[in-house]
């Protein structure tokens, strides 16, 4: 793995980033070469509060402010993985956060269009972005719940906050035909990943994991 990995900022973190590949990711089903690269080039360090950046690169989410959380690296990579995009793909993300899945994504995407309903975290992870020189990303403020319907349709769909039920009418009219998407549902407490394709009118859904995310607030979520 050592060929793949970039010349780091901070050599202190060099360490927990090689056991983030090898242990957290590799070692647990992670094998998509296209997205152990991509998380291998983003610096997850830039994502989190200065007071974070030791820990930018252990297993587990990490928090960002607003009472949100950067989700634990191996979810963003098995997400990243199950969502098989390529650099045609045009995706909507839910739930902007950090930035940093984001940064992954548009790492091996053709366009990201991403969506946060918390303005200072959008604004903190357009500036993130910006600074890493990633280009092919389009950021809105609102309610993701309910799309981006001028950018639609989408390839891939990614919502990264925990919804009570699946948002079908999102995914009926957003989701291009044979289209991936992936997110959790469930309750507050623990939700499913799931993974699902449409099959023109019809949503196959596969459950993946048992996951925890923090709430999908709006119109196709929970309120507030
Ligand atoms: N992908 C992010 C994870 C952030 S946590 C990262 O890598 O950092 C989930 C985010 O979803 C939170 O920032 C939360 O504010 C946001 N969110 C919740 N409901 C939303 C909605 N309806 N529309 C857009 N964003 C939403």
């Amino acid at each position: 793995m050592g060929a793949m990995l970039r010349p780091y900022e901070d050599n202190a973190l060099e360490p927990a980033r090689r056991q983030m590949l090898e242990e957290h990711l590799c070692g647990r089903g992670i094998t998509d070469p296209d997205v152990l690269r991509a998380m291998a080039e983003v610096p997850r360090e830039r994502f989190v509060s200065p007071e974070q950046r030791h820990r930018a690169y252990t297993d587990g989410p990490l928090p960002i402010g607003e009472g949100q959380t950067i989700s634990q690296p191996y979810i963003v990579a098995l997400m990243t993985q199950l969502l098989r995009v390529n650099r045609e793909s045009e995706v909507l993300e839910v739930g902007t956060g950090s930035g940093y899945q984001t940064a992954v994504l548009a790492h091996l995407a053709g366009v990201v269009y991403s969506m946060e309903r918390v303005k200072p975290l959008l604004d903190e992870a357009f500036d993130r972005l910006m600074a890493l020189g990633i280009r092919n990303i389009h950021l809105r403020y609102g309610d993701g719940s309910i799309g981006w319907p001028e950018a639609a349709p989408f390839e891939r769909i990614l919502i990264t906050a925990g919804a009570p039920e699946l948002p079908t009418n999102l995914l009926l009219t957003q989701l291009q035909d044979n289209g991936i998407a992936v997110l959790p549902v469930g309750d507050i407490q623990e939700q499913v990943l799931v993974e699902i394709r449409r099959r023109g009118d019809a949503l196959q859904r596969t459950d993946i994991c048992p996951c925890r995310f923090v709430k999908l607030i709006g119109q196709a979520g929970w309120s507030e």
